[in-house]
This record gives structure tokens, C-alpha cells and sequence, in this order.
């Protein structure tokens, strides 16, 4: 029977993936282990985004701190010994930089502090609390959970208008714990301004959103972003990136297929790739 080279094409067509973990933080698997997983889901470049180390204020009830602040140099050499080795495979080493505006000193060191092809910025804290980890923190009313949405976004616009980074990571990630409470705040007047904001500078900063499948892994079942701000970033003009998250060996490229099917609803046809930080825009 003939199967045509390029099969894999037909099922993935996504083949960059450019956020994903491993075992130097709180993640499952070696540098080794996730590149083999990435050539066997068919990706032909494959982006490593490990944790940045973060200052002591800056704490999860369950922490992994120390591991990671002993383990991230390692992570550096392992993932550059994979560059330039496979021409099948492009290994792309990046850091996901936790946002910590009251810090500009320490995020200026650890992105200066090794030859990162890209920075992806993530937000998980708004001042110290880290308010991705725990759903009872969110159980404190809509007003709660709506102060936090305009804090969020107002701090994405920031890291947007760092020049830190080069991808915003899962940019709807607060509504993690409280989805329906967020879609009617969306709803509200002038909640999606103050997202425009932005996205806006998000795409001045010539940097990628992410659209990130980790939602549909976590309680917001839910592509990040959702449907109402995918429609505003392509009204806006702005660029886009594909992200699993991927936290052991199961998931890279895991949902690309509805991811794929995803960005094109809203007229999403190239994503971005950045290597020594220069921008390439490929077609998926
Ligand atoms: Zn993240
Ligand atoms: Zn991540």
C-alpha cells in the first residue's frame, strides 16, 4: 500500500509548537523525553518554554521554587544540545516569564541571562498571589472575580508594552476558575476596550498571542482565548502563535487539530515563529 511522505501533514497541519515544559520545573519529563514526544506527534519545530525562576515573595501553596532555581541552567544546555541536530526537528529554546511588574530588575536578568530564541510572558500573578492554583480563591463573589479581569488585562497591556517579550501567553488565563462569571463581564460595556487595549499592544510590540490549548485541559474547558477576544485580535490585526502548554510527554501538539480548525474560523491562515528573537511567520 502507498502512503504519501508527508501524511502526517494531512492529520497535523499545525507543526510548530512553541510552549511546552519539562522536569526542570514541575513538569514530567526530560528535555530528551519531550523532543521524542514532539516527533512523534509530527512537529517540525518545537519550542521549549520553561518556567522562569521567580523572587521569594512569589509563592504557590505547593512550591517547586528551589528545584527549578537548581535545575534551569541544566534546561538551557540540554535543549541548546538539541539545536542544530535533526533538520527534521527545529529545537527552539524559550523561557515563560512569569510577569511580575513590582520586579523589573530581576525579569530584565533572567531574560538577558541566557541565549533565548524567544520570551513568552505569562501572567499567574497579580501582585503576590498566584491566582492560578486554587478555585476556592475565586469563590468570593462576581465582584471579585470582575476586579481581577480589568486587573489582568491591564497588566497584560504592560507586559505588551515591556519590551520583554515576544508572545503573551494564554491571554484569557484568569478566567480559569470562574469562565461564566468572565463571559458576562465580556459582555458588559467596555470590558472588550479595555481587552483591545491590550491586544492592541500586544501587535504594536510585533509580538504573537497565544492560542493555547492548556484550556481545554484545565476547568474553563476552554481554548484560551475564547471565542469574543479571537475575534477582536483578528479584527485588530494580531498576529498569532500555537501553544500545548505541555507539561509531560501525552500533550505536545495536543488539540492542534481543533486549534487549527480554530484560528481559520477567524481567518487565521500564517502563525509566528521567533528564532535569536527574529520574526518568521509561517503558514499552517
Ligand atoms: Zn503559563
Ligand atoms: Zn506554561
Amino acid at each position: 500500500m502507498y502512503f504519501p511522505v508527508n501524511l502526517y501533514l494531512r492529520i497535523v497541519m499545525i507543526v510548530v509548537d512553541l510552549h511546552n515544559h519539562t522536569n526542570a520545573s514541575h513538569a514530567r519529563n526530560s528535555v530528551s523525553e519531550m523532543v521524542a514526544s514532539a516527533r512523534e506527534h509530527g512537529l517540525r519545530i518545537y519550542g521549549f518554554s520553561e518556567h522562569s525562576p521567580r523572587p521569594l515573595a512569589y509563592s504557590y501553596p505547593k512550591e517547586y521554587r528551589d528545584h527549578l532555581q537548581a535545575s534551569f541552567g541544566n534546561y538551557v544546555e540540554d535543549v541548546l544540545s538539541f539545536k542544530q541536530r535533526d533538520p527534521e526537528l527545529r529545537v527552539l529554546l524559550g523561557m515563560e516569564l512569569d510577569w511580575f511588574p513590582a520586579e523589573p530588575d530581576f525579569m530584565q536578568r533572567a531574560v538577558a541571562a541566557h541565549p533565548f530564541d524567544y520570551v513568552i510572558g505569562g501572567i499567574h500573578f497579580l501582585g503576590t498571589w498566584g491566582f492560578d492554583f486554587s478555585p476556592e480563591d475565586w469563590q468570593r463573589g462576581p465582584d471579585f472575580c470582575e476586579e481581577q479581569y480589568v486587573a489582568y488585562f491591564r497588566t497584560l497591556k504592560d507586559l505588551a508594552r515591556s519590551g520583554l517579550v515576544n508572545i503573551a501567553a494564554h491571554p484569557d488565563i484568569i478566567k480559569l476558575f470562574s469562565v461564566e462569571t468572565f463571559k458576562g463581564w465580556l459582555a458588559c460595556p467596555g470590558s472588550l476596550d479595555l481587552v483591545a487595549e491590550a491586544l492592541t499592544a500586544i501587535r504594536d510590540a510585533g509580538m504573537g498571542m497565544e492560542i493555547s490549548s492548556a484550556g481545554l485541559r484545565k476547568p474553563c474547558r476552554e481554548i484560551y482565548p475564547g471565542p469574543e477576544i479571537m475575534r477582536l485580535a483578528a479584527e485588530i490585526g494580531v498576529p498569532i502563535t500555537f501553544g500545548s502548554d505541555a507539561h509531560d510527554i501525552d500533550t505536545p501538539a495536543y488539540g492542534f487539530d481543533l486549534l487549527e480548525k480554530y484560528a481559520r474560523s477567524f481567518g487565521y491562515t500564517h502563525s509566528l515563529v521567533f528564532e535569536h528573537g527574529e520574526r518568521q511567520e509561517l503558514p499552517f
